[in-house]
């Protein structure tokens, strides 16, 4: 059993939002009862989208009594919510004692995209990620990364009685907020089969994506473990510039990361006619590694790799050493790996009334005491809004 679902030091209670269908089962089991009760409290917690044991009607009020005082479903606290105008939601939350991490949807046409977090802070110190430059403080539980897709979900069904029936709201998660989920990947990989599990959230392999910059004996683990699709923090088309802006290349370089991203895809490929890709992410930084030459560079480099380009304007933060590209330039480097086949689409940009930027949120949670101010008078402007990848 995972060491989250046993009572943590500041709550005697097992917590069961964190606990996949397997462990549920042994939890049940170990209390006396039958392992189907699992499959019940799964879809309540879930699906329906309770927090109390008094609400599970198909559940003997015997047993619901028994569980609240031995168990609990507890997810992360929120502390501030955003709905903007155009849909889009975003939660800062606390977890422990002090730690803040932030979840953000985005609607598109059908789809309801949660980005969601997997550590708070990061170790891996990315040149151009305002998460890298705060550091790491630490891993975040497997509640506690299934809690933001919990709390979203529930967000939709805010006022309205309680129905057994509920439609799932949230239809994709990318592991793309803050923290690099292979370094957390025993709480990662359980969130992870919650989410495609048929009794909790139900989404299928190819709408849970888990982004990763490269740590390459994990992506090999990750393959043994859960099939999901996969997207790569690429950046660059050479190792001299890729140890540069994403260090972990220097222990991983390129050579040796492309040949995981196709020992990953050979695992799931034969199932799927050989159609599956990586998504490979190339932040567009002014200058920097966003020239015709460095399109060319890319277009060699994966010709081996089957794989899917998504450019990322560069989000800007205080003090970052990069400027973002110009939008002929995105567009010429668009036009050069379109030409040569590959599928490359531009992450849009849109003008928004809330902070919402998957990838480099949690800058901003980092700067508690600015905070407040900032969400009392907020800027308007143009901000680089997540759009589903997958
Ligand atoms: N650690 C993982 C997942 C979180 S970052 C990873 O690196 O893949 C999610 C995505 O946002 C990554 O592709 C990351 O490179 C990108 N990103 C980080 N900072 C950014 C910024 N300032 N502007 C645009 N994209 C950024
Ligand atoms: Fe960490 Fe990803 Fe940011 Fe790099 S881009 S510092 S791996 S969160």
């Amino acid at each position: 059993m995972n060491t989250e679902v046993m009572p943590s030091i500041s709550s005697s209670k097992a917590n069961l939002l964190g606990m996949t269908r397997e462990q549920m089962e042994d939890f049940f089991l170990g209390i006396g009862e039958k392992k189907f009760r699992a499959q019940q409290v799964l879809k309540w917690i879930h699906q329906i989208g309770v927090d109390d044991f008094g609400q599970m009607t198909n559940v003997s009020k015997a047993l619901r009594q028994k569980l609240a005082g031995i168990a609990e479903i507890r997810g992360p606290e929120v502390v501030h919510r955003e709905y903007s105008a155009d849909g889009t939601r975003k939660w800062v939350m606390k977890v422990g004692n002090n730690s803040m991490i932030e979840a953000v949807l985005i609607p598109d046409g059908d789809r309801k995209t949660l980005c969601v977090s997997s550590q708070v802070g990061c170790s891996l110190d990315c040149s151009f990620c305002s998460t890298g430059k705060q550091g790491f403080q630490r891993d975040l539980t497997t509640a506690e990364i299934i809690g933001q897709v919990w709390i979203a979900n529930r967000s939709y069904f805010e006022g309205e009685p309680i129905r057994e029936n509920r439609e799932r709201a949230i239809t994709n998660v990318v592991m793309m907020g803050m923290g690099e989920p292979l370094l957390n990947f025993d709480s990662v990989v359980p969130a992870m089969r919650l989410m495609l599990e048929d009794c909790a959230y139900g989404l299928s392999k190819r709408r849970v994506t888990l982004s990763t910059s490269g740590v390459v004996p994990m992506l090999d683990r990750l393959g043994e473990e859960i099939d999901v699709a996969l997207a790569v923090s690429l950046h660059a088309p050479n190792d001299a510039l890729r140890d540069e802006l994403v260090p972990i290349n220097r222990k991983y370089p390129l050579s040796e990361l492309l040949a995981a991203c196709r020992r990953y895809l050979g695992r799931f490929q034969s199932e799927e006619g050989g159609r599956r890709k990586i998504t490979m992410e190339y932040v567009m930084l002014a200058g920097v590694n966003d020239t015709p030459a460095h399109a060319r560079e890319l277009v060699k480099l994966l010709k081996d790799t089957p794989s899917k380009l998504n450019l990322i304007p560069f989000n800007p933060f205080p003090h970052a050493p990069y400027a973002r590209s110009k939008r002929e330039d995105i567009l010429a480097f668009q036009k050069i790996l379109a030409d040569a086949g590959y599928i490359c689409t531009i992450r849009s940009t849109r003008g928004d009334d809330i902070d919402a930027a998957c990838g480099q949120l949690v800058g901003q949670v980092q700067d508690r005491t600015r905070r407040a101010e900032r969400w009392q008078s907020r800027q308007d402007g143009s901000r680089e809004i997540f759009r589903s990848a997958t």
